[in-house]
């Protein structure tokens, strides 16, 4: 049962092709995990195949026969066809993810001490986005974001000060998010985690773990 889902900004962004991919990727896995955001996300590219048509309406600048010639080839084209499979309940990895894990399908976890462990994934720059491993019971050091931080839960669940997040939910933390996510007892948890500027730790302990300064 997903309770967290993308905003309205990021869905309208993905509809229009605008988000950095590793923003794309986090919003097509979730889509794939959620019926309510897929059916919100038909309704942003209706919008914007209204919106399209609209400002192809006839101006002084374009002859209308160019005009009409150009709609036709548009109306010629096949509807563009999203890659959204509706996967198998229990797949921890969703279809859109799993283009990015190579060809054996084997996430390849790097330590980062305590149990934690991460994957970086290929995607272009501007934001990164990684796998994340978090031991049951575990604590991610307290932190703030230097920009938007996407969380999506694949498998178990963490909690912050805010909420609880479990399976298919996402979390939207920004600059002004300060949060403690706790991976919860009885499962490891995995997320995806989207950023597009390093999260800024805080305390002296949480310094300590360096190997999460670099997220
Ligand atoms: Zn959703
Ligand atoms: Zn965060």
């Amino acid at each position: 049962m997903i309770t967290h889902h993308l905003s309205d900004k990021l869905l309208m962004a993905y509809s229009t092709g605008t988000l950095p991919e590793a923003f794309n990727l986090a919003v097509a896995t979730h889509i794939a995990m959620c019926d309510e955001c897929r059916a919100r996300l038909a309704s942003f590219d209706a919008v914007g195949g209204a919106v399209l048509e609209e400002v192809s309406e006839p101006s002084v600048t374009m002859r209308a026969d160019a005009l009409s010639a150009t709609l036709a080839r548009v109306k010629a084209q096949p509807p563009v066809q999203r890659k959204v499979a509706v996967p198998p309940k229990d797949d921890v990895i969703p279809a859109p993810l799993r283009d990015y894990l190579g060809a054996d399908g084997e996430i390849r976890w790097r330590s980062l001490g305590g149990g934690a462990k991460q994957m970086v994934l290929e995607t272009s720059e501007h934001a990164t986005a990684r796998l994340l491993f978090i031991p049951a019971g575990t604590a991610v050091p307290d932190h703030t974001h230097g920009g938007l931080e996407l969380t999506l839960v694949l498998q178990g669940a963490f909690a912050d000060e805010h909420d609880r997040f479990g399976r298919g939910d996402v979390e939207i933390a920004d600059e002004e998010t300060h949060h403690q996510p706790v991976a919860e007892m009885g499962e490891d948890c995995i997320c995806l985690a989207v950023t597009d500027a390093p999260l800024k730790f805080r305390g002296l302990i949480p310094r300590l773990a360096q190997p999460f300064l670099g997220i």
